[in-house]
């Protein structure tokens, strides 16, 4: 195995760090070309000194100027810059073989496009950029000769059930369907009334996993199963027919494939995304990721269930707008991440958070956004609408 240099997007995040941790343990093979992050400046000085990347990017001019002073002493020769043309810039730069795509929402887009661009072997936890911009990140892999791998857990499990090409491609022909597993977050058996009066705090305490608050929120409201299922049509060329959802709240089955002699394949594992990173990072081949192994006899048994549509509106909401296609992805995924914003800082309900999202699809339907700045014009515009949609104290109530 030759060196590979990395590019890390999202670095003092929760996916962020797990990376660093797996290549950690692989310093004869894995090295660090750039690392970025947004605000926590000094969680990144503190990875700058440990993982001496060539380059470092931040969200604005004063964070640069923070950081540069954080590593004047330790590790004066990285070059610092700040802003998404900076992030664009590391993230298609010939020293990086490698880009992990581990910027939360929306923000992870024009840096993932521009990987897939130059042809980089993509590691994808940005799950917002193919729900925006699917076909145009798919063609620009396609036309660049990159690779595109699933770090999600449940679609890294997919990706390990399925037969996959040199190119990183599934052969899906032989596929029933596709079965994406859900823990059903904190209030999986939690009543409306319960969920009605959720706090920020009930909300991100996810009962199996440790994420970032954006994906806590999401699990939470199960939009996450529902931005799942649109990243799993684009990543495999399923159709939404063909992709179900089942809550599993033990998280040890991480997916499943179901072929059409009725066999079922499932993943699994530790709920730790050390697995599916490790896993994308060395594919087609498998490295240490430092995670425990799997005791099935203490787990002692799995259960599975129906998700429930009604209490968990936002992943109907998901359904629906793959079935409408055109642009409805990209109001979804600008509505919801507005939506949970105003949720964590307290100034809407977690109930209203569906509600805000449904106004806006209603509000927007039909749009069409083929190019990118198409894209990004649309997702402005279901921002602006969302929040106003909000302040007018519409969704208030929950
Ligand atoms: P996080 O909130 O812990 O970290 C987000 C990272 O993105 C941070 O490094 C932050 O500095 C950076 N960032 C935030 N806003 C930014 C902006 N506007 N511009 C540039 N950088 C910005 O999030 P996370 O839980 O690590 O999730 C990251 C992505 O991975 C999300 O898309 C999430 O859906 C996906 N994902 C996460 C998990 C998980 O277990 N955490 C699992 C599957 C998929
Ligand atoms: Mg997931």
């Amino acid at each position: 195995m030759s060196v590979q240099s990395l590019t890390l997007l999202g670095a003092t995040g929760s996916i962020g760090r797990s990376t660093l941790d797996v290549i950690a343990r692989h310093p004869a093979h894995y090295r660090v070309h750039a690392l970025t992050a947004h605000r926590r400046v000094d969680e990144l000085a503190a990875l700058c000194l440990q993982f001496r990347p060539d380059r470092a990017v931040v969200g604005d001019a004063e964070s640069a100027a923070r950081l540069a002073a954080l590593l004047r002493e330790g590790h004066p020769r990285c070059a610092i810059d700040h802003g998404e043309a900076a992030l664009c810039e590391v993230a298609s730069a010939p020293e990086a073989d490698v880009v992990m795509a581990a910027i939360v929402g929306g923000a992870g887009l024009a840096p993932g496009l521009a990987a897939a661009r130059a042809g980089k072997r993509i590691l994808l936890a940005n799950k917002e950029a193919l729900v925006m911009a699917g076909q145009l990140m798919l063609d620009a892999v396609a036309e660049s000769g990159g690779l595109l791998l699933p770090v999600d857990s449940e679609h890294n499990a997919i990706f390990q059930c399925l037969p996959i090409d040199a190119r990183g491609r599934a052969d899906i022909s032989r596929v029933r369907r596709l079965l994406l597993t859900a823990s059903g977050g904190p209030f999986r058996t939690a009543t409306s009334e319960r969920m009605r009066a959720a706090t920020p705090e009930q909300a991100v305490a996810h009962p199996n996993w440790s994420m970032g608050r954006k994906i806590s929120v999401d699990s939470a409201t199960m939009m996450n199963k529902g931005l799942e299922v649109i990243e799993a049509r684009w990543l495999f060329g399923v159709e939404r027919e063909r992709i179900g959802v089942i809550v599993h709240p033990q998280s040890v089955v991480h997916s499943m494939v179901e072929y059409i002699d009725g066999s079922v394949l499932a993943q699994m594992g530790q709920p730790d995304m050390r697995t599916p990173i490790a896993s994308a990072l060395a594919w087609p081949t498998r490295i240490e990721a430092g995670v425990k192994p799997l005791d099935l006899c203490a787990i002692g048994s799995l259960s599975f269930e129906a998700p429930d549509f009604v209490r968990f509106p936002c992943l109907q909401l998901a359904f629906d707008a793959l079935a409408e296609g055109g642009s409805a992805s990209i109001v979804l995924n600008a509505a919801n991440e507005i939506a949970v914003d105003r949720f964590l800082a307290g100034r809407l309900g977690f109930l209203a958070i569906a509600d805000a999202i449904r106004a806006t699809l209603d509000a927007l339907a039909g749009s069409i956004a083929a190019s990118i700045e198409a894209i990004f014009e649309l997702d402005a515009r279901a921002r602006r609408l969302t929040a106003d949609f909000i302040d007018r104290g519409a969704a208030s109530a929950g």
